[in-house]
């Protein structure tokens, strides 16, 4: 169980495979495909451009493109990513409200929309908060968002393929994601879906862009190919993931991550250890974040000894978290796994201190 993710055998295997033009009939059919794909788990009918980039080049994309310097927007903040889109905003001259809550916590809506006034041209949250292992609830956000100016902006990077997220119903003008969390295939792609709403924002924006226009995007993505050569190999293995989350139904898919999350938390708990999460309603059920004050890298390395890899923790939580995927190919053996050898590693710790 690993942050990123671990790539399964056969997507593997699907990058085995002979070096073939971007401008290729074979290119444009995987490609399309692979955004077709894609709509099904954004679950929208706005259409899914195909970046080479990691998942941060498509926020910032989302900011070159639908915002100009001068605009205002809302950003609550749980964790590390959200700072960052933060700092991001700022550095392209948007004007930043944050909004703060205590790392462990979801981002309340009501306190969100107290900052969201008629001049707010975008609210950015993360789905799936992967510092702390803390989702926010998409759809609460969507609803309050729906008949304001503002864009929902949403990082559904270690959401999307393993958290359920409705595009559409839940009134998200620009979500994204990348190949290497959920989606189990290396780095190197992002996909970004936007609304009408968001669209139509496309052609205020007075950013200059080139690589990540959106316009020349779309362009390009009508005959299924990007505007330079695309992360080819990656394609294919995002390709070979959508076929296996399709065979096991995304349905079955998000709840076997919420069982094993489930069984993780009460497993985790069972050992004594405290979560970060101080509301388990909303503890993502692709990642979970134990909270060892001072003591992350003894769980690291102990656990890595025992062939278990964990994450470490983020700023500023670095020495004070782990954090255990269940995104992507993970078991419930594996969860078992995982918490017969986090017990011993918790019984030797409590030896070492009596
Ligand atoms: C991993 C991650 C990112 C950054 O993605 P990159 O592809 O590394 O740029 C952004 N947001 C969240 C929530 C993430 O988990």
């Amino acid at each position: 169980m690993i942050g990123p993710t671990a790539i399964p055998g056969r997507v593997l295997r699907a990058m085995n495979h002979i070096s073939i033009s971007h401008r290729s009939k074979e290119y444009s059919a995987v490609h399309e495909r692979v955004t077709t794909n894609l709509k099904k788990v954004f679950n929208t009918k706005n259409e899914v451009l195909v970046l080479t980039s990691s998942g941060t080049g498509a926020m910032e994309a989302v900011i070159l493109n639908c915002f100009s310097a001068g605009d205002e927007i809302v950003v609550p903040v749980i964790g590390k990513f959200s700072e960052q889109y933060a700092q991001m905003a700022e550095i392209y001259g948007l004007k930043v409200k944050r909004v703060m809550f205590e790392y462990g916590r979801t981002a309340d809506v009501e306190i969100v929309m107290k900052e969201v006034t008629s001049s707010t041209k975008g609210v950015f949250v993360v789905h799936n908060e992967s510092s702390t292992g803390i989702y926010n609830d998409i759809e609460a956000f969507g609803k309050a968002l729906k008949d304001t100016n503002a864009l929902l902006v949403v990082d559904s990077v270690s959401g999307l393929g393993g958290l359920e997220i409705r595009m559409d119903e839940w009134n998200i003008d620009a979500a994204l994601t990348s190949s290497q969390k959920a989606l189990m295939s290396p780095a190197g792609l992002a996909f970004v879906a936007l609304s009408e709403k968001a669209w139509s924002k496309v052609e205020c924006s007075s950013f200059p862009k080139y690589y990540f226009d959106f316009k020349i995007a779309r362009k390009f993505n009508e005959v299924h190919q990007t505007l330079t050569t695309p992360a080819v190999y990656t394609l294919f293995a995002v390709d070979e993931a959508l076929k296996m989350i399709f065979e096991e139904g995304l349905e079955n898919i998000y709840i076997r991550n919420k069982n094993n999350t489930k069984r993780l938390l009460e497993g985790i708990k069972e050992t004594g250890l405290n979560l970060l999460a101080k509301d388990e309603k909303f503890a993502s059920p692709t990642l979970t974040a134990v909270h060892v004050p001072g003591k992350s890298k003894y769980f690291i390395s102990e656990l890595a000894k025992r062939d278990v890899i964990v994450g470490g923790g983020m700023p500023p939580l670095t020495e004070d978290v782990f954090r255990v995927g269940t995104m992507g190919y993970v078991s419930k053996n594996d969860v078992t796994v995982f918490l017969h050898e986090l017990k011993d590693v918790v019984k030797n710790l409590n030896l070492s201190l009596n």
